[in-house]
C-alpha cells in the first residue's frame, strides 16, 4: 500500500433527501447562457449564442442552510439560482435518448459569481475561472432521487431578504437535459459523482454580507444561504 505525503483532503459531498447516505462529488460541470431571457441581460442573441461550458472545483460545495463567506478580490458578488443534476453512471459519447438513465437525482444549486472578474475575462478574452470556480461558490441542496420523477418542467427562483429576483420555469432552459448531459459526454468521459449546473434565468443581481438567499427549483429542497462578512486569513 502506498502512503500519502499528508492526510488526502476530505471527499467533498452533497446530502441526498431522505437518505443519511450522501452523494460524492467528483467535478462540478456548469452551462452559461442556458434560458434566453437571461442571453438577452447580457446583450446577446440567443439564436447566436450557444451554451457554455465551464467547471468549479469540487470542494466548491457549501451545504444547505451554511454561510458563505463574502469572497476576496470581488466588489461585485451575483447570486445565479439553477436546476443541478446529479449523476450516478458516467459514460462517453452518451446519446440524448439514454442520457436521463445516467442521472442519480436533482437539487437546486447557486452558481455563486465574481462578476466583475467575469466582466473583466470576458473582455480580454481571459479565462472564467477566477470569476467562477472559487472557494464557496457551489451551495447546493438536498439531492432528490430519480425515484421520485425527473425535473422536466416546474418553476425555478430565488430571492433576496425576501424579495423575489429570478423566477422562470425549468421547460425554459435552451438546452434540456438529455442535451446538455450528451453535449458533455463529446467534451469530457462523464463520472458518478459528477454534477451539472444547467444555466441561471434572468434577474441575476448583487448581494452583500448579511443578506439571506432563498431558491429553489419546484419540488426540490428550498436552498437557504446566508452571507457572511469575508473570511479572515487562515493558516493551512
Ligand atoms: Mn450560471
Amino acid at each position: 500500500m502506498s502512503a500519502f505525503a499528508f492526510p488526502p483532503p476530505p471527499q467533498p459531498s452533497v446530502a441526498v433527501a431522505g437518505s443519511s447516505a450522501r452523494f460524492p462529488v467528483h467535478r462540478i460541470y456548469c452551462i452559461g447562457l442556458n434560458y434566453a431571457d437571461h442571453v438577452r441581460e447580457f446583450g446577446r442573441d440567443p439564436a447566436r449564442a450557444p451554451p457554455v461550458f465551464f467547471m468549479k472545483p469540487a470542494d466548491a460545495v457549501v451545504e444547505n442552510g451554511a454561510a458563505v463567506p463574502y469572497p476576496p478580490a470581488t466588489a461585485n458578488f451575483h447570486y445565479e439560482i439553477e436546476l443541478v443534476v446529479a449523476l450516478a453512471r458516467g459514460g462517453r459519447d452518451v446519446a440524448a435518448q439514454d442520457a436521463l438513465g445516467l442521472v442519480f437525482g436533482y437539487a437546486a444549486g447557486n452558481d455563486l459569481t465574481r462578476r466583475d472578474l467575469q466582466s473583466a475575462a470576458k473582455e480580454r478574452g481571459e479565462p472564467w475561472d477566477t470569476s467562477k470556480g472559487f472557494d464557496f461558490s457551489a451551495p447546493v441542496g438536498a439531492i432528490r432521487p430519480v425515484s421520485a420523477g425527473h425535473v422536466t418542467s416546474g418553476r425555478i427562483w430565488l430571492s433576496v431578504n425576501g424579495g423575489v429576483r429570478q423566477e422562470s420555469d425549468i421547460r425554459h432552459m435552451l438546452w434540456d437535459v438529455p442535451q446538455i448531459i450528451a453535449a458533455l459526454s463529446r467534451l469530457y468521459e462523464l463520472r458518478p459523482g459528477d454534477l451539472i449546473f444547467t444555466g441561471t434565468p434572468a434577474g441575476i443581481g448583487a448581494i452583500k454580507p448579511g443578506d439571506i438567499l432563498e431558491g429553489g427549483v419546484e419540488g426540490l429542497e428550498v436552498l437557504r444561504n446566508t452571507i457572511a462578512p469575508a473570511a479572515r486569513a487562515e493558516a493551512t
